[in-house]
């Protein structure tokens, strides 16, 4: 199979705000009214050919120009649950997954930022292959739109109504993408979704986590913390050799004190981690940030040998986490049977094609 390098591909028109969708079309000459019925249209994911209060020479032009079909949704498993797991395909070809987590409050679109992710945390399938490519600002809005459409939504019935960026990937690794992402998908011209709604969950880097600190977004921040010292970090976190707890925690209290926005701290319980020592220095760790402590039974993958501590020690190490003062809880696991759980994620290769 040919994978076409990005840059062979036409221009993308889910990168583009609405300004700079106005500015590429100037020597058109359109009125007003017309950009904001493109942009209107594009924020249902519409193919050109579907918008249809446009001039078929608009239609024509626009297609000429861009590509408008980021993500293809190939294949969908659905989980006991009710959680959906998708295969996406890109216009390269690179095949990436996301999860959909319908809740009663809402549905949770899990979205990929990286094809592949080289931080290489032993516990997760989604770096087994190494970095591939970083998707684009315009192929993470676009496993949005497509999938609230594929569900029944549109521009303005929105069905879906939070955001997690915990797909594959380190978003803070695709900086600028991510960061457009969250202006493109949470701006009034297009699905707006309240950055209150959006999670960005990262493996630690810390000097991009002042950096992001200082954009001003209304974002939660999510910590991937999984040990409590840096020798025990390094042993499963490769991103731990960069930054030690103590930049890293160092970087977070930057965060909160600016934002003064509560942190998460995941924390995926292995034998290794769960001590009544982790307790404590958890607890040190943390002191003086607002956080909550999301504990995550560990997935099995049959890529990598993470096993599961059993549900009585999953409970001993919460209460001693309550004991210490701290809030913490133990996230549900959703859609573990289709591989569509935590660390389950992963790009994938079209066999029939090879
Ligand atoms: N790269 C980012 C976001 C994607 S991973 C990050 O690491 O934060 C989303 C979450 O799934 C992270 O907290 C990650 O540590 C966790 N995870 C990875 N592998 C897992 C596994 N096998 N079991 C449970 N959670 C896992
Ligand atoms: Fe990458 Fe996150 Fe998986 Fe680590 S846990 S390999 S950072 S996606």
């Amino acid at each position: 199979m040919i994978i076409l390098a990005p840059s062979l591909i036409m221009e993308q028109i889910y990168n583009l705000t609405k300004e700079e969708l106005s500015e590429s079309l100037k020597d058109l000459n359109l009125p007003k009214y017309r950009t904001n019925q493109i942009y209107d249209w594009l924020s249902s994911y519409a193919s050109f050919s579907e918008m249809n209060n446009l001039p078929k020479e608009l239609r024509e032009e626009l297609e000429s120009r861009f590509s408008c079909t980021p993500i293809k949704i190939r294949n969908e498993f659905k989980s006991k649950d009710g959680t959906i797991k998708f295969l996406y395909e890109l216009e390269d070809k690179n095949l990436i997954e996301g999860v959909l987590m319908q809740y009663k409050y809402g549905n949770t679109l899990c979205v990929s930022t990286q094809v592949g992710c080289r931080m290489g945390c032993s516990f997760c399938a989604s770096g087994i292959d190494g970095l591939v490519r970083n998707l684009s600002a315009g192929e993470i809005l676009g496993q949005v739109l497509c999938v609230n459409r594929h569900i029944g939504g549109n521009k303005e019935n929105r069905k879906i109504t939070n955001i997690v960026l915990m797909g594959s990937g380190e978003p803070l690794d695709n900086y600028d993408n991510v960061l457009k992402f969250i202006k493109l998908v949470s701006s009034a011209d297009g699905i707006n979704i309240s950055q209150r709604n959006i999670s960005l969950s990262t493996s630690g880097l810390a000097d991009k986590i002042r950096k992001l600190t200082d954009e001003n977004l209304g974002i939660t921040l999510t910590i991937s913390l999984h040990a409590t010292t840096d020798e025990s970090r390094k042993g499963s976190m490769k991103v731990a050799n960069a930054y030690s707890l103590e930049e890293l925690m160092d970087s977070i209290r930057y965060y909160y004190n600016k934002t003064h926005r509560r942190v998460v701290f995941e924390y995926i319980m292995l034998k290794e981690n769960t001590t009544p020592s982790d307790a404590l220095r958890l607890r040190a760790l943390t002191r003086g940030i607002a956080c909550h402590i999301n504990l995550i039974p560990a997935n099995p993958s049959p890529e990598t040998k993470t096993k599961p501590i059993t549900k009585e020690k999953e409970t001993k190490f919460w209460q001693a986490l309550k004991n210490e003062g701290l809030s913490a809880t133990t996230r549900r696991t959703l859609g573990s049977d289709i591989e569509g759980a935590c660390g389950q994620l992963k790009r994938r290769i079209i066999k029939e094609e090879f």
